[in-house]
């Protein structure tokens, strides 16, 4: 065990100050590491954007050194590995033998144990449903010492309550997924302009059924006809490699320091403002002539074209940034994402990354876990304090009365009012926490869902 500086959160809003830092070096010391304070949290690589991942004035036990593989069937897909291992090092250990991420989030530098205790989505939620559904088992280590190997059906309570259970029932060691056969690492993409939200929500609607992977890009600077307007995109592995000749094989390595441009200071809060960000989202729109367009694209330009400037966290400025994500009901009505779109351009906040999609109907396994059937929107503002935590009432409160729920992982401002209207199922919870575990998140939301 070693203790390092204070890590921080993807938003680095809001600061916060632990009163100590253990990093584990040995899944041997995880229950004396919790013993060490009554107020301990499992920190990944704080991809987390908002305080699930912060734990202020507590212990934070950093188990990203926790990075070894267990095992690894090449025939069937099934990989066992330490909690700590990211996202990353396994698409480099398991696309070389035809096999993939059965669900990523848009960043690769995420641990299994993280990606498991938010129960991350992807872009293929209408057909895969989320992370914990390809969980095999893990093995939960609680405070009192005590140790417990979780499946779909042993200690199934436990299973549940863990999957998006926000690091709170005890620190995961390590974790079993089933990986999904893919048959090269390219992929086949199109994307096709969309005028409009109908026009969008159609796209996704006609693709859901043949498409593994769609997500839409849209403008939230636009306004009445023109609300939802943006970019539809949609994805399939090919089925066979084949390298033309006029392709330069790049491969980007799934490494920090491999990075393409990486942000060397912290900029000044004005340069993300209105107008730079309505430029860009015109740029994007029109960075493609045609109406739609097909590409072959490789795994990390497509799943994660944001990881190859590290550190653009910093480009908010040193007050950082919010993101907020929320899922409302669709049942063929979009209005009342309209209403949400409308109400940000009222409010004159503007997004670098609006992006929206439509959640399937698979059940998430964990108790907590965000998804559910509906459409999804989430999008990023420079923290320029109560102007945005204003509208980000409006926006809550719209979404609490439609039966929607925000996103923890991306969360540094719903009241606990909001939490508990929106997760009803947290006062079950209580029965799995461990009397050690807390977070800055919980803290915040936690005093309405007292048993
Ligand atoms: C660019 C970007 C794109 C993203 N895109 C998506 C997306 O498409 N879909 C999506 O769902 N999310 C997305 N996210 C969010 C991210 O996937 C989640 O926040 C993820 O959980 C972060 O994992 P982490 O390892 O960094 O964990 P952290 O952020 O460090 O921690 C997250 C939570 O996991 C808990 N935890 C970590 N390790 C353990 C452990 N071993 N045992 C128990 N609990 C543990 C922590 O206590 C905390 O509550 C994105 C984030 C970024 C920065």
């Amino acid at each position: 065990m070693s203790t390092t500086p204070a890590p921080e959160s993807w938003g680095r809003y809001p600061a916060s100050t632990p009163h100590d830092v253990i990093t584990l070096a040995w899944r041997t010391q995880i229950a004396d590491a919790m013993r060490s304070s009554t107020r301990v949290l499992a920190y990944g690589l704080g991809r987390s954007y908002g305080d699930v991942c912060l734990n202020n004035d507590g212990t934070l036990i950093v188990t990203s050194h926790l990075d070894r593989f267990i095992s690894f069937d090449p025939a069937t897909g099934v990989l066992r590995c330490e909690a700590g291992v990211s996202l990353a090092a396994i698409i480099d250990l398991v696309v070389p033998h035809g096999w993939f991420l059965p669900v990523t989030p848009g960043t690769k530098y995420v641990t299994i144990g993280g990606a498991i205790a938010n129960d991350v989505h992807g872009k293929n939620h209408h057909l895969r449903g989320t992370f914990g559904s390809h969980v095999r088992a893990f093995e939960l280590v609680r405070s009192d010492g005590s140790v417990r190997e979780c499946t779909p059906t042993q200690h199934a309570d436990w299973f549940a309550a863990t999957i998006g259970g926000l690091g709170l029932t005890g620190i995961i060691s390590w974790a079993e997924i089933q990986l999904i056969r893919i048959g090269a690492p390219t992929l086949d993409v199109e994307s096709i302009k969309a005028r409009s939200l109908d026009e969008m929500i159609a796209h996704m609607v006609e693709s859901d059924a043949s498409w593994e992977y769609t997500v839409s890009w849209i403008d939230c600077t636009q306004g009445g006809d023109s609300v939802g307007k943006g970019s539809f995109i949609r994805g399939n592995f090919e089925d066979e490699y084949r390298i033309k000749n006029s392709e330069s094989n790049q491969r980007i390595k799934n490494t920090e320091s491999n990075m393409l441009v990486q942000v060397p200071v912290v900029p000044p809060n004005w340069l993300l403002n209105r107008t730079s960000i309505k430029a860009f989202n015109t740029l994007y729109y029109h960075k493609q002539f045609n109406r739609s367009k097909r590409t072959r694209t490789s795994i990390d330009p497509f799943f994660y074209p944001l990881d190859v400037v590290g550190g653009w966290n910093k480009l908010y400025g040193k007050r950082g940034f919010l993101q907020w994500q929320c899922v409302i009901p669709y049942d063929g009505d979009a209005s009342v994402m309209h209403h949400i779109l409308t109400e940000i351009k009222r409010a004159g906040m503007a997004s670098f990354l609006a992006v929206l999609k439509m959640f399937g109907d698979k059940p998430s396994p964990g108790l907590l876990s965000f998804p559910r059937p509906g459409l999804t929107l989430a999008l990023d503002f420079g923290n320029d304090g109560v102007p945005l935590m204003r509208m980000l009432d409006t926006l809550d409160a719209i979404v609490a009365d439609v039966g929607g729920r925000i996103y923890p992982a991306k969360d540094a401002h719903l009241s606990a009012e909001h939490f508990h209207t929106m997760y009803p199922e947290a006062s079950r919870l209580a029965a799995f926490l461990d009397p050690h575990c807390t977070s800055t998140f919980w803290q915040r939301v936690h005093t309405k869902v007292q048993p």
